[in-house]
């Protein structure tokens, strides 16, 4: 259910096939904003003591409500991002209805208290547990390349964790937003329980400002660094999933007619509009002719236009300042010596924000275009003499989001992959492990910090407490006060007793070093 909130200014929706207004949506005000985050704790506070088997089948409800609702959600992925069709359904609502039907599953059994085995003979009289308990509120701030997936894939795991949540979409997708709080609405969450909070950057800001527990931000390096300065004025701990440059090695014994589909599909899919792609590709020479040439030619069968087209395989940019950044960073590659083998240009006859899947070659790192974010249907290809150079050159990054490498050997590719900077490595596939339930999600350097999926993204939820229970309870402990000269030595045995190198030395000192159990002189 969209906030409660006092309400003023509105967000437009629109299409960027067409720039059409789709609908407008009420902006919470900043002064909302701390309404919300008590509402939030308090139904958080009842959450939390409901037990876990309760809240995993609230997430089986919502899940039935998405897929009952799947065309409906489709359709406002597709009006509000111009994705196909076909990668709404994939992507968007397969990402969202596994992530519900995962930690419905698994959720009870990774948030268990765990006995803790203690090693040392010196604390074997303790009894140890480690209990995950929810932090409390959790702010999501989210990007708008995948409206549905990726705030979804977060707001799960952190109710199923017994948070509340605060939900901030991005201004570019309010409409995929206000159904997200409807979908928790009429799945019977309790009411306040998810809030969303419609609004831009000044919003966003003033979310983390109003002092949530923690947050999780998807979105540019650029609003990350001030996502992370803003939590730690405050010491709010946050999830930054940010950009990604994900590199594709292609070494020679690569199935050279699959590896092209692969980037020709990981490079435009969401018109290259998606942290996980195939920003850069560094193939081995033997193969490069054939490899960029069917790239070339497969890029020239995508067909553009609107999502809603069921024949549309790439869709338009989110908006026309997308172009821009896209035109000015093949500018810098040409002037450069790269050479365009197709695309490359503006469609202004299809609409406002269309660009043609471009495959350009003879770049290297001096270029924008292999140092900076594209976020656009652009595939770069470099010639590599061999793979050292494939992973030097992939490594040259700020970025470490992702990487695949296709070969026709799973070990090479495994060694390849342990040098590679990067969160997550396929090998013969690319980016798809975001559909993985299983998978932990998230960068190394500028693409961010922190996990989301997976029993890692789960665990980013909770806090982690250690409860221990003495076993001996009317036994002094051997470190409390009565110190003195002997106890000193009595001490300094026990320490001999567990860590001299030698056994001999080590029973020869068991005697003394039991002294300091048996004191007479505690206070
Ligand atoms: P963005 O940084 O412009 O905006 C992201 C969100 O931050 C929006 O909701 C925005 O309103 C909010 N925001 C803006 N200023 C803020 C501030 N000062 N404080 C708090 N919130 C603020 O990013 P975008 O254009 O929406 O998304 C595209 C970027 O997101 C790309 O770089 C892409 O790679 C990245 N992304 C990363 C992942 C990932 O999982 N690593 C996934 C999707 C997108």
């Amino acid at each position: 259910m969209p906030a409660p909130a006092v309400l003023s200014t509105s967000l437009s929706s629109l299409d960027p096939a067409t720039g059409e207004v789709l609908g407008r949506f009420d902006s919470t005000r900043l002064s909302a904003l701390p309404g919300l985050l008590t509402r939030a704790r308090r139904v958080q506070a009842e959450w939390t003591s409901t037990p876990i088997r309760a809240r995993c089948s609230f997430l089986s409800a919502l899940r039935n409500q998405i897929y009952r609702r799947r065309d409906e959600l489709a359709d406002a992925v597709i009006r509000e991002t111009g994705k196909p069709r076909v990668e709404a359904l994939f992507a968007d609502l397969f990402v969202t209805l596994d992530s519900a039907s995962y930690y419905a599953t698994f959720a009870p059994a990774m948030l268990k208290p765990e006995r803790v085995q203690h090693h040392s003979v010196a604390v074997k009289a303790k009894a140890g547990r480690v209990l995950y308990e929810p932090y409390g509120v959790i702010a999501v701030i989210g990007a708008w390349n995948y409206p549905l997936a990726i705030p979804m894939g977060q707001m799960i795991p952190a109710l199923v964790a017994g948070n509340a949540v605060i939900l901030k979409p991005s201004e570019l997708t309010p409409w995929c937003g206000t159904l997200i709080g409807e979908l928790y609405e009429q799945a019977g969450f309790p009411p306040g329980l998810v809030q969303v909070a419609q609004g831009g950057g000044e919003l966003g800001e003033a979310l983390i400002a109003a002092g949530p527990d923690k947050v999780i931000f998807t979105g540019s390096v650029a609003t990350g660094k001030l996502v992370a300065e803003s939590c730690a004025r405050r010491l709010v701990p946050c999830v930054l999933e940010l950009g990604g440059k994900d590199a594709m090695i292609v070494l020679a014994d690569a199935d050279v007619e699959v590896a092209s589909s692969a980037a020709v599909w990981g490079g435009f899919t969401n018109c290259g509009q998606a942290c996980l792609s195939v920003e850069r590709i560094y193939v081995e020479q033997a193969i490069a002719a054939d490899f960029t040439e069917r790239c070339a030619a497969k890029a020239r069968l995508l067909k553009l236009g609107r999502g809603s087209d069921p024949q549309t395989e790439v869709g338009p940019l989110i908006r026309a300042s997308q172009v821009d950044r896209i035109e000015a960073q093949l500018r810098d590659a040409v002037s450069r010596g790269g050479r365009i083998l197709t695309g490359g240009r503006r469609r202004p006859d299809l609409g406002p924000c269309f660009f043609e899947p471009t495959v350009i070659v003879d770049v290297d790192h001096s270029m924008q275009l292999m140092q900076e974010e594209t976020f656009g249907p652009v595939l770069a290809i470099r010639t590599v003499a061999h793979e050292d150079e494939a992973v030097a050159l992939a490594n040259d990054s700020a970025f470490g989001l992702a990487a695949s490498i296709w070969t026709a050997d799973a070990r090479r590719g495994r060694q390849l992959a342990a040098r590679l900077r990067a969160g997550a490595v396929m090998i013969n596939d690319v980016a798809s492990y975001f559909g993985i339930p299983e998978a932990p999600h998230g960068g190394r350097g500028a693409s961010g910090w922190g996990r989301t999926h997976s029993k890692f993204g789960l665990l980013e939820m909770v806090q982690v407490k250690y409860v221990d229970v003495d076993r001996l309870p009317g036994w002094p402990k051997p470190w409390w006060y009565g110190y003195n000269h002997q106890l000193g030595e009595a001490a300094d045995r026990f320490l001999q007793f567990l860590f001299a190198p030698q056994w001999r030395h080590r029973w020869r000192s068991a005697r003394g070093a039991l002294k300091t159990v048996f004191r007479g002189d505690r206070i």
